[in-house]
């Protein structure tokens, strides 16, 4: 067959090579570029990995479970890890088993099995803007509506607002990209509203556990769950966690916890995507919490975090103050920092500041629709504190170069 035929039948691939997935895979590659100082990727900092006991793990628990570890597992999970995150996320309110949990292969596959079972194409998804931007990258094929939701309590009739979608997304505890923390009456009033409607409310929680102020508050699961106090949960939430930010992201190993008849649908969605998640890698997870290492890297990455979360917001201060606003974030990743006075187009930061050696997430890409260009997103757990301060630097040369040009 003459190669202008294959030419002429190939697809456009049109849902896949946008701009924004460009943006976000030079965000991902840019982390391997020499001296560039990256604030872009959501990433933690790579010295808190405990490589040593991971390795130990690994060898361990292969010999000591080659099926679990070297097979095909089962779709669901394994069952003593759905059994130990039913036991971590009970209370005397949440009461679960290992029917509400789904183990997956990464909150990143949490979001598009949830995609698979719950959006036709034009169907509505309600969130709050700027948001999560791999959850976006995730429901495109999937081709649905965004309806944009301001999350504040007493501001709106949220059940009139969530009425007609298909399902609502959260990341109550500082939001990636905007750092922003729900107060406890909005969390209230989103679960009221999920209940009122019946609507599946997505609770995204990767980064619940790096607070770095103040106290908890409590997931949305657990306020949905005072509505049928006793009985096994199945209510409207999904919560979604992982073991990405507090263990290692390159495990892989995350969890959905919802309704069973939910997590049926699921585990069928699954099934074609990937069959199982990576055994030797849940044996570890497992093993992670059991021996008390998730829990023991807790507080060494608060206080590592904290102190770059200072470290960064202290060199804004004193070089970007006079071109950015933004809130100091309480916990999470992420400071959100939006231009203010003089408009440029923070798409633009990126080359500029590829030329000067620095890598800012543009606003851009949080956002379903165009022309919100006026915000630049900053991370702040993976450069150490010296890093983070010649990175501002170079971050403000980039700005005024932009103005300039
Ligand atoms: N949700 C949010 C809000 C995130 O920030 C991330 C990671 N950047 C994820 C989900 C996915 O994380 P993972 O696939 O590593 O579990």
């Amino acid at each position: 067959m003459p190669v202008d035929n294959l030419a002429v039948r190939r697809p456009q691939f049109s849902t896949w090579l946008t701009a924004t997935n460009d943006l976000t895979s030079r965000f991902v590659s840019a982390a391997r570029i020499p001296d560039l100082i990256n604030f872009a990727g959501g990433l933690p900092a790579l010295e808190t990995f405990p490589t040593d006991a991971l390795a130990a793990l690994a060898k361990e628990l292969t010999l000591q479970y080659p099926q679990d570890c070297l097979g095909y597992g089962p779709t669901d999970g394994l069952p003593e890890l759905r059994d130990a995150i039913a036991d971590r996320f009970t209370s005397p309110i949440l009461c679960l088993s290992r029917e509400n949990v789904l183990i997956t292969t990464g909150g990143t596959q949490s979001l598009d099995l949830l995609g698979k079972v719950l959006i036709e194409p034009g169907e509505v998804i309600a969130a709050e803007f700027p948001t999560y931007v791999g959850a976006m990258d995730a429901w495109r094929p999937r081709q649905p509506q965004y309806r944009e939701i301001v999350f504040d309590a007493g501001c709106s009739d949220l059940a009139s607002a969530f009425a007609g979608a298909k399902l609502i997304y959260t990341v109550p505890n500082f939001s990636n990209p905007s750092g922003k923390f729900l107060d406890l009456p909005t969390r209230e009033e989103i679960v009221a509203a999920a209940h009122v409607t019946g609507i599946w409310l997505v609770e995204d929680d990767p980064y619940g556990a790096l607070q770095y102020d103040g106290p908890p508050l409590a997931r949305l699961i657990d306020l949905s769950a005072h509505r049928s106090p006793g009985a096994i949960y199945d209510g409207p939430v999904v919560y979604m966690g992982s073991f990405s930010k507090e263990l290692a992201p390159g495990l892989r190993v995350a969890w959905i916890i919802a309704a069973p008849e939910m997590i049926r649908a699921l585990k069928a969605a699954k099934q074609g995507a990937d069959l199982c998640s990576p055994g030797l890698n849940q044996r570890i997870g497992l093993a992670a919490m059991q021996h008390g290492l998730v829990d023991e890297m807790r507080p060494r990455l608060i206080t590592l975090y904290r102190e770059r979360r200072d470290a960064l917001c202290a060199a804004m201060e004193r070089h970007l103050s006079d071109m950015f606003v933004w809130d100091v974030p309480i916990g999470g990743m992420f400071v959100w920092a939006t231009i203010d006075g003089s408009r440029i187009d923070t798409d633009r930061l990126l080359a500029a500041g590829m030329d000067e050696g620095v890598l800012v997430g543009p606003s851009s890409v949080f956002f379903p629709s165009d022309g919100n260009n006026a915000a630049i997103r900053l991370n702040f757990t993976f450069n150490p504190v010296e890093r983070i301060e010649e990175g501002v630097r170079r971050l403000a040369r980039a700005v005024r170069a932009v103005q300039r040009s």
